[in-house]
């Protein structure tokens, strides 16, 4: 199986309610090593970026509110098909359909304010570590 690298974000809900730490120990429980690691409280043009493929959906400005509304952890994991164990552990969207276990299950508020992030697909996981992070701070 391939090793790969994906995006992973650690969303205000969760870094207020001082999470940072147990969402990590979940992800690094899972194989997922965090490769690259910094906390950011992003602006609203970066929000808005970083959610353009979102901003026709009817929640967009609720979740660029959301994301402003305090500092994020944002992480490149590496690990053995790391972009879909990622998507496993964090669970589903909708933290009332999460499964046992899951990141979401166990912290997320609600859907809107659901802790993490993780890129959905190769292509995006490239994307969006470029977004934020360049070539080397990236430590393996
Ligand atoms: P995921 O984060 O699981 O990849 P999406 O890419 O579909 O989910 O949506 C991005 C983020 O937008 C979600 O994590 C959530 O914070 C927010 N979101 C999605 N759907 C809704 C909704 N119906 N109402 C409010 N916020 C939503
Ligand atoms: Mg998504």
């Amino acid at each position: 199986m391939a090793i790969e690298r994906t995006f992973s974000m650690i969303k205000p809900d969760a870094t207020r309610r001082n999470l940072t730490g147990k969402i990590t120990a979940k992800l690094e429980e899972a194989g997922l090593r965090v490769v690259a690691s910094k906390r950011v409280w992003m602006s609203r043009a970066q929000a808005e970026g970083f959610y353009a493929v979102h901003k026709e959906r009817p929640f967009f400005g609720e979740l660029v509110e959301t994301m402003t509304a305090g500092p994020t952890v944002v992480q490149v994991l590496e690990g053995e098909n790391a972009i879909l164990k990622n998507r496993e552990v964090m669970g589903a969207t909708n933290p009332a359909n999460a499964a046992e276990g899951t990141i979401r299950k166990e912290f997320a508020v609600s859907i809107g304010e659901n802790s993490v992030h993780g890129s959905d697909a190769p292509e995006t996981a490239a994307q969006e570590i470029a977004y934020w992070f360049s070539g080397v701070e990236l430590v393996g």
